[in-house]
């Protein structure tokens, strides 16, 4: 194992209860919000708040979080509805600051966990102090980058740690505004089994439709916990305005979800086989992907009065592929086969744009 862990031990939460579930708005607005949103989701059974205070925004000029005015609201939280509260760090200011408020547990936010000297930075300020951090996924697919996020907190004395998946940035958006390439936890957690697993469907899915779908995928490959943006009145949030739901729907969401035992081992089977679906996903994506770009291509050999098959181009194609087939550790002739038919199919539907 590459971390020396402790568990989470938080205080009235029983550790055996799957899912941990952490709820509330993505940013604190104001003091109202925060004690309306936090009292909703207190009476629905919420044990745990988040709510941001910095903001990290891709471009300036956003709502950037209200700062250290709202840390006492947080106070609040936890001293007058008995809740644990949780903010994001990114920044040794930051850790001073949420530690000095009582603030029960941290979290990493993806842009941080993506920057080493920031999480230096962070765990030099956390050395001494015995709290929970969460860290979040780096914005980039990059499994090390989020190894070594954690390794810097575990270092400087954090065992307390779980991470937080929520979904890898990306160019080509479909469906999901973070693609959660679920492969990239998985492998985390057969790296370090110990290590608690919470995901983040707000962040993965961008969109309310997505939470309940996604609470049940990430349940289903048997995360510890869920990390929920929920809001008093969502469609007025100052931040991810999208994706949040209000508490009603949060108890709704969690009601409906099921919850298998761990790891029999048909699940562990089962774990597997999600893998591959989740696989044959991304393949299918790609394919779809590889067809558009085709179509393009198709557009402009029509606008330039060109042939569909340029046969030197193909057996270039097929040739080259067939050689990374080999050094990826399938046979030459495999990988030929499959391009042959993907090429078939490209060449088909760049004759149905000629001739319309
Ligand atoms: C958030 O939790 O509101 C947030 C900013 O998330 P992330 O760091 O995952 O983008
Ligand atoms: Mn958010």
């Amino acid at each position: 194992m590459e971390l020396e862990l402790q568990p989470l031990n938080l205080p009235g939460i029983d550790a055996q209860r799957r899912p941990l579930v952490i709820a509330g708005p993505c940013s604190a607005e104001t003091e109202e919000q925060v004690m309306t949103t936090a009292l909703q989701l207190a009476s629905n059974g919420i044990r745990i708040m988040r709510a941001g205070i910095w903001k990290p925004r891709t471009k300036p000029g956003g709502f950037e979080g209200v700062g250290e005015k709202g840390l006492p609201w947080l106070q609040r939280v936890h001293d007058e509805c008995g809740l644990l509260t949780a903010t994001e760090v990114a920044n040794a200011h930051h850790v001073q600051a949420a530690l000095e408020h009582g603030i029960d547990i941290l979290w990493i936010g993806a842009r941080t966990s993506a920057n080493p000297f920031a999480m230096q930075e962070i765990a030099d300020a956390l050395e001494g102090h015995d709290v929970p951090v969460l860290v979040k996924n780096p914005v980039n697919p990059d499994l090390e980058l989020w190894i070594g996020a954690l390794q810097r907190l575990n270092n400087a004395g954090i065992k307390r740690l779980a991470a937080v998946h929520r979904g890898f940035s990306s160019y080509d958006k479909r469906i999901y505004r973070n693609p959660p390439m679920w492969h990239i936890p998985i492998e985390l957690r057969r790296r370090i089994p110990d290590l608690p697993m919470i995901g983040d469907p707000s962040h993965i899915g961008g969109s309310r439709e997505l939470v309940a779908p996604l609470c049940q995928q990430a349940m289903d490959l048997g995360f510890d916990g869920l990390l929920i943006e929920s809001h008093c009145q969502p469609d007025n949030a100052w931040s991810d305005a999208k994706q949040q739901i209000t508490p009603d729907v949060l108890e709704f969401i969690l009601e409906k979800l099921t919850i298998r035992n761990q790891m029999t081992t048909t699940e562990g089977l089962e774990t597997l086989r999600r893998q591959i679906d989740e696989v044959d996903n991304q393949l299918l994506e790609l394919l779809a992907t590889r067809m558009r770009i085709s179509r393009e291509i198709g557009t402009y050999k029509k606008q330039n009065n060109m042939t569909v098959v340029q046969t030197m181009r193909y057996s270039e194609i097929l040739e080259k592929r067939g050689a990374q087939g080999t050094l990826n550790g399938m046979s030459n002739s495999f990988i030929r086969d499959i391009f042959e038919h993907i090429h078939e199919e490209s060449v088909a539907q760049q004759i149905e744009i000629m001739n319309k």
